[in-house]
């Protein structure tokens, strides 16, 4: 250890005029010096800043005396870290230095000797250890002078007694700990930059010991777990920050039925601290954890931070300050990350839990559940029966799983990608979602898990927000929409510029869609609606028909389903716009894909088996995702979508008499020739003639075409022509762009990322560079061939914040995305457009949006 001669101080008093800045001293020494110019008792605070504290930990000298000066002749101090922001962490604080023989009698005097003895020994045992570098174990003793007597044995030399030296030395372990490379890539990983820089600050100890009401704590005004105002907290009588000496029992602060508190013993101690609780958040706008100590029943203030909470509390907290006027209601939207959202949607695991995680994955639909293994659609709608709550764990799932994922509280599957079949059918139910999870193996009767063997029946937990499935039954909390965070939505809503549609296949979803603030239906996947048991069977018989006769037979029975399905979303949703998207079927999900699933279509459909296995061979697809799909099937057999096209306008003209005026939205998909559009066109268009002259009523319709291969968007201009606007199907895009099939992408999309040869799953967020580009393009073609064109985007994509802002800088009309993040793209969509600012929006006057209003193409 050197002592080199004195150089110079950089350190700063802290007072309220001091030159004091975050991105100098550290978000520490500024919140202190905050916390001085509120006039809360703080004690006396030297700050160092980062260049100060990097020379340090080079070998620099700091002038010792200029340090020092403020804290008397017999300091006793407390170092602590303050990295630029809080949350990126820096090495433990360290206490008591200065402490030595003279002090050590002194305290003898005040306190007693064998409190003495401990605030000694314990600090010659943090010196020996996070200065000397000794092990814990070589200084360990029974008493002060063993602990001393180790110390010298160790280092050759005795316990030092200048405070000088022992603060030059706290200060230097601390500094190099910093630039540590473990210490380095902690903080890397929570977003600092490679040089963040580090301060500390050496502040007065301030001793919860002695006579009078002594002790330390924290204290927080609110439930970190739900934001509620309470008194929330832990006080330690006789003790100092972070240290009780005698083990005592911490006491609640407020009153409390269960226990002693602080407030019983001494209740202008909590009537100061509600007071300078009340300062922080008024002055910092913000609800702060106060750490304290009192001494003989005065108050110091060492620090104060913002309360960590959980997503629910930290949406009640913004809107509180907002409603209370202490921040504005801008700033309240701009204080929650829209992901977090799901986390008030769906139920969560509690935090306070311990976690026993069996294999990780794509978490493809938040919320958590926790139950039983199912590992067959059946069993999961067996266990459902007896009250159970089933977890369906599956290699993949396909349409025949349908209902067993309806009866599931939960879905995890061995492969698959963020736009696979579970993940999509998943976020639509609101179910718990994790997909893509290598190492897990699913077997018929067993699921092996990293070496583990789990059984049907066997508990665990999905965690769908984090990717995870664990080990057991783990508690949750309950899910909690709307209060405060249906007043932030409302605030959110009265700032945004574009439009939130969600995508809603079925009555149910469109409900949810409506409750959450959905301004339409921008995507209803028909063939979804088809997947209940009965209708599921007659899709089947038409897709399975050998002769037109027998099509026509199936097409017949189906259209007066879909038409009452067609009304009864036209009736939720109330006169908001509703886009049916005609049937895009990829036939693999339809077809049987094993000896039993075959067995069960022959019973169904009272057909021989050799019969159904010889269509089902002839119909069979390399790769069906870029087979037989959209729109091509709508080329080849024009039936069906002349039926899905009679049963929108039937339904339109059926709620026109009940006095329901409906401009319906027929969207065709897997597009990539203008002729498509032509053709299918011209089916409609004929469809709606032959519903007018059938029943002498008119009525108007819009008809619009998905984008999502390369192709259409590059001829977006001519496709646009026809159409009176264009969504984006960037899951398919996607796909196509990057030669990545949607369900498989999950096997590697790990290592991609972790090899940073994608940044992210482009699934997730809109790869802004390639499928965007594609994106940008086809909308300034579209939008120069038809100037009043709308566009949206419909993928998955439409719920993901980043994704949106590019849509807004596009001048897209609207996003459409899942029923449950709806709530997620209002916030998303408010917060990009304050962050642009009052001005003209993207795509208006420059190429011409058709941009009117909120969710209102045209
Ligand atoms: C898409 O491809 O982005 C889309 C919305 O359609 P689907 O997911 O049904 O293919
Ligand atoms: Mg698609």
């Amino acid at each position: 250890m050197d002592d080199a001669a004195p150089q110079r101080t950089e350190a700063t008093l802290l007072t309220a005029m001091a030159r004091v800045s975050a991105a100098r001293h550290g978000g520490r020494a500024k919140c202190l010096q905050r916390l001085i110019r509120l006039d809360l008792p703080v004690p006396t605070t030297m700050a160092l800043p980062f260049d100060t504290v990097r020379a340090v930990a080079q070998g620099g000298a700091l002038d010792m005396d200029a340090l020092l000066a403020p804290f008397g002749a017999a300091p006793l101090l407390t170092v602590r870290p303050s990295s630029q922001d809080p949350d990126w962490g820096g090495p433990g604080t360290i206490l008591l230095v200065g402490m030595n023989d003279a002090r050590h009698a002194e305290l003898a005097r005040a306190l007693g000797a064998e409190t003495a003895d401990q605030l000694y020994r314990r600090f010659v045992e943090t010196y020996a250890v996070q200065v000397a570098r000794l092990d814990a174990d070589d200084v360990a003793a029974d008493d002060l002078p063993g602990a001393l007597a180790a110390y010298a044995d160790e280092t050759g030399e005795p316990f030092p007694q200048d405070p000088a030296r022992q603060l030059l030395h706290v200060l230097r372990s601390m500094a190099r700990a910093w630039e540590g490379t473990s210490a380095r890539l902690l903080r890397e990983a929570r977003g600092a930059p490679a040089d963040a820089g580090l301060g500390l600050v050496v502040q007065a100890t301030a001793l919860g010991m002695g006579p009078g009401e002594s002790g330390a704590g924290t204290v927080q005004f609110i439930d970190p777990l739900d934001g509620r105002a309470q008194v929330t907290g832990r006080y330690v009588p006789q003790s100092l920050a972070g240290v009780s000496l005698r083990d005592p029992e911490a006491l609640y602060l407020a009153r409390d039925a269960r226990g002693p508190s602080l407030e019983a013993r001494a209740p202008a101690v909590l009537e100061a601290l509600r007071g300078y609780g009340e300062t922080c958040r008024r002055r910092l706008r913000e609800e702060m954890t106060v750490e304290f100590v009192v001494t003989d029943g005065r108050v110091a203030v060492l620090d104060a931070v913002r309360v960590a909470r959980s997503a629910r509390a930290a949406v009640r907290v913004a809107v509180r300050l907002a409603e209370d006027a202490v921040i504005s209601r801008e700033e309240a939207i701009g204080r929650i990350e829209p992901r977090a959202l799901a986390e008030l949607l769906h139920p969560q695991i509690d935090p306070r839990a311990d976690r026993n995680r069996l294999v990780s994955g794509i978490p493809a639909s938040p919320g958590a559940a926790t139950g039983l293994i199912a590992l067959s659609p059946a069993t999961a709608q067996a266990m459902a029966a007896r009250g159970e709550d089933a977890i369906l764990v599956r290699r993949e799932t396909s349409p025949e799983d349908i209902r067993g994922m309806h009866a599931a509280r939960a879905i995890l599957t061995e492969r698959g990608g963020a736009s696979s079949h579970a993940a999509v059918i998943a976020r639509g139910l609101g179910l718990p979602c994790v997909v893509g999870a290598m190492g897990l193996d699913v077997g018929e009767a067993t699921v092996r898990i990293e070496g583990r063997t789990l059984r049907e029946g066997d508990a665990i937990t999905v965690d769908g927000t984090r990717g995870e499935a664990l080990m057991g039954r783990m508690p949750l909390l309950s899910a909690a929409p709307g209060g405060a965070m249906a007043t932030l939505l409302g605030w959110a809503d009265a700032v945004r510029d574009m439009g939130v549609r969600a995508n809603a296949d079925t009555p149910r979803d469109a409900r949810i869609a409506h409750k959450l603030g959905a301004e339409g239906i921008g995507l209803c996947r028909t063939e979804h609606m088809v997947f209940e048991d009965d209708r599921l069977t007659i899709m089947r018989e038409m897709i399975f028909a050998e002769t037109d006769e027998d099509r026509r037979g199936a097409l017949d029975r189906l259209l007066p389903l879909q038409r009452d399905d067609f009304r009864e979303m036209f009736r939720i949703m109330d006169g908001a716009p509703v886009t049916l998207r005609l049937f895009d079927p990829p036939l693999h999900e339809f077809l049987p894909s094993s000896r039993s699933g075959l067995r069960g279509r022959a019973e169904a459909l009272g057909r021989p088996l050799s019969d159904v296995t010889r269509r089902a061979e002839a119909l069979a697809e390399a790769n069906p995702m870029l087979g037989m799909r959209g729109v091509r099937l709508g080329i080849v057999v024009p039936e069906i979508y002349e039926m899905q096209a009679r049963a929108v306008f039937e339904a339109t003209v059926a709620e026109g008499l009940e006095g329901r005026i409906v401009v319906p939205e027929i969207m065709i998909p897997l597009v990539s020739a203008r002729r498509e559009v032509e053709i299918v066109r011209a089916q409609v268009d004929g469809a709606a003639a032959a519903v007018r002259a059938e029943t002498g009523r008119t009525f108007d319709f819009r008809l619009g075409v998905m984008v999502e291969t390369p192709r259409a968007a590059l001829l977006a201009g001519e496709i646009a022509r026809h159409a009176a606007f264009l969504s984006f199907g960037t899951n398919d895009l996607t796909q196509m762009t990057y030669g990545l099939s949607r369900d498989d992408a999950g096997r590697f999309m790990s290592d991609y990322v972790r090899q940073g040869v994608w940044p992210e799953d482009p699934f997730l967020t809109l790869d802004a560079e390639g499928v965007g580009e594609l994106l940008s393009i086809a909308a300034e073609r579209g939008r120069a061939a038809r100037p009043d064109i709308a566009l949206s985007i419909c993928g998955e994509h439409g719920g993901n914040a980043e994704s949106i802002a590019f849509c807004r800088d596009a001048g897209f009309d609207y996003v459409s995305c899942s029923p449950f993040r709806v709530p997620l793209a209002r916030l998303a969509a408010a917060q990009i457009a304050i962050a642009a600012g009052p001005g003209p929006v993207p795509g208006v006057g420059n190429g011409g949006s058709s941009r009117v209003g909120k969710g209102s193409p045209a």
